[in-house]
């Protein structure tokens, strides 16, 4: 398949920050997504929570499986846009990376403890992985990826931190968008998390099907389904409306994105970047059906009080280990604990934040079982 001419294309792209030669049998992008998926980081995310902490079921997305969503629904998109599908891959397979454990309660608890040290943010630690903390190669840190996976992979950054980063912080000071394959990796999270968490917020009964009727992306979808297979039992009738309702949403996103990059006419990635607004969007309609399934998903089951009694022990948890690391650094493993020791406060904090961040959810509770418990 063709690519079109808005496509990143290795050709054109802005390389490696370390020169490379190439592969004899492999696209550069494909080598990009080979590195992520051998990366340490890669593997740890079948530990990390999405929404359910990994011990509570073994059926609930875990961060890898969320991730590999993201990666098939983001491809499914790329290819009907004749967009470059491994640099979609690549991007979406490492755009979790730096996640903590516990999800965004372990977030936001490390980006409290980092408060005077330059906070936490999981989506600039994604690439802090992909470009430092990894460190597998000989001849470079990092796993010294191509630009354009690089700036897929950082959807948001402050304007103090893109000044900080270089190149890849340009596009947030000069107001520019992504690449089309970064737009896309990050409209197919969103996508795939509001479907999978339907799915396990009934399966973990924390939503009912009474309450998800009354939402625009999913009643419709119910009706249907009832009408045509009336006997169908729930776990199976549940499958089919999501099943649907993806279909319905990533539809929409293929033919929303055409229409805008048929009126933006953009013949290079340059011309996607300099444009004003991002094109890889759904449809205003869907839009906000989307977003109110969204509002649903906050309201219902992240702040379900069930889910709060985790998110609560989970702050708990990183909390007392950045604390008991930060006082004592030697608690660390000698790599950590050798880093630490060479640094400032702020530097220091930020070796024992990477530390924590690198954890699985249960290696976080069984450390803080054995130092604090
Ligand atoms: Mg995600």
């Amino acid at each position: 398949m063709p690519m079109a001419p808005y496509a990143a294309d290795e050709a054109n792209s802005r390389g490696r920050r370390y020169q490379e030669s190439g592969s004899r049998f492999r696209g550069e992008y494909q080598r990009d997504r080979d590195r992520i998926i051998h990366s340490t980081a890669f593997r740890r995310l079948v530990y990390k929570t999405q929404v359910f902490v990994n011990h509570e079921g073994d059926l609930y997305r875990t961060r890898l499986t969320h991730s590999l969503e993201v990666a098939q629904v983001a491809r499914t998109v790329a290819v009907a846009l004749q967009l470059n599908e491994p640099l979609t891959e690549a991007i979406s397979l490492a755009h979790d990376l730096g996640h903590t454990p516990f999800g965004h309660a372990g977030q936001d608890e490390l980006n409290a403890c980092m408060r005077d040290f330059g906070g936490f943010e999981h989506n600039l630690q994604s690439l802090r992985v992909v470009d430092e903390l990894e460190s597998k190669y000989a001849d470079f840190p990092g796993l010294n990826l191509m630009f354009e996976t690089r700036e897929g992979i950082l959807k948001h950054c402050s304007t103090k931190n893109a000044r900080e980063l270089g190149d890849i912080g340009e596009r947030f000071l000069n107001r520019e968008q992504p690449g089309l394959e970064g737009q896309l990796a990050n409209i197919a999270d969103a996508i795939a998390y509001n479907n999978h968490d339907v799915d396990d917020g009934l399966r973990a009964g924390l939503l009912s099907l009474e309450q998800l009727r009354e939402q625009a992306l999913f009643g419709p979808q119910y009706e249907e389904v009832r009408r045509l297979y009336p006997k169908l039992e729930d776990r199976r009738l549940i499958y089919e409306i999501i099943r649907r309702m993806i279909d319905t949403v990533v539809t929409d996103l293929i033919e929303n994105t055409q229409r805008n990059i048929e009126a933006a006419g953009p013949r290079s990635i340059d011309d996607v970047r300099k444009a004003g607004q991002a094109m890889v969007v759904l449809s205003d309609e869907v839009y906000e059906q989307h977003v109110a399934l969204k509002r649903f998903l906050k309201k219902n089951l992240y702040s379900h009080e069930k889910k709060l009694e985790m998110t609560r022990r989970a702050q708990a948890i990183v909390r007392e280990l950045f604390q008991i690391y930060i006082a004592d650094v030697s608690r660390m493993p000698d790599e950590f604990c050798g880093a630490a020791q060479q640094q400032d406060e702020t530097g220091k904090a930020r070796v024992v934040a990477d530390y924590i961040a690198g954890m699985t959810d249960r290696y976080a509770i069984a450390e803080h079982e054995r130092i604090a418990g």
